[in-house]
């Protein structure tokens, strides 16, 4: 298990924070709201983070502790040591939220169901401008970031394949995911602008020897 504390942030809800981690090493997340999280492997960035391989290889479209996150070329990227949310699934579905996504969202009469809130308090941007603009100067285009690992993000699987958002999130003072680095990797993460607990609450990261 994960020791000592090497360095800790702690972040505001709706940004984007990149950060590199040695093999070995591991991070762990704390939260009321969602993190849209991403990973690269740090001696080849265009080795990322994979929805598909994730869930195929483990035969799950929920993961937990024990579980890892795979990339695009069938490499372990990080193992979940420890995971505390207990309301609700992290999500392994979903893309990221975006003004546009917002946008689409309200012109079909569904933004209030969906994000909790009246449409007068749309957010500027979302988790694709928050990711996209911390991982420009790593080279990385908006369209290479890939699906995150939406941590604390309830969806409800229906038994037809519909998808349902739902309001779940973790109860304060929130719960916390630990991911250990299989190799040198950057990672990436955005707090999403995601109100369904109310608040301000961001979130802190805390990498760990
Ligand atoms: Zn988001």
């Amino acid at each position: 298990m994960a020791g000592t504390v090497i360095w800790e942030k702690a972040l505001p809800r709706n940004i984007g924070f990149a950060f590199d981690l040695e093999k070995g090493q591991s991070v762990r997340i704390r939260s009321q709201t969602i993190i849209d999280f991403v990973c690269f492997n740090r001696d080849n960035l265009r080795e990322r983070f994979d929805q598909a391989r994730t869930k195929a290889n483990q035969r799950k479209v929920f993961i937990s502790t024990g579980d890892m996150l795979v990339s695009k070329l069938n490499n372990t990227l990080m193992t979940i040591v420890e995971d505390t949310f207990k309301e609700g699934h992290h999500d392994l579905q979903e893309g990221m939220c975006s003004r546009k996504r917002h946008e689409l969202a309200a012109a079909r009469g569904m933004w209030e169901k969906t994000y909790g809130r009246p449409l007068s308090e749309m957010p500027p941007r979302g988790c694709t401008e928050n990711l996209a603009t911390i991982l420009a100067p790593y080279g990385i285009a908006l369209e290479d970031v890939p699906s995150p690992f939406n941590i604390f993000q309830h969806m409800i699987i229906h038994p037809d394949g519909e998808l349902e958002h739902s309001h779940i999130r973790p109860k304060p003072p929130g719960a916390h995911v630990t991911l250990r680095a299989e190799m040198n990797l950057l990672a990436a993460l955005s707090t999403c602008p995601d109100v369904s607990v109310g608040g301000t609450t961001g979130a802190t990261v805390t990498v760990l020897e």
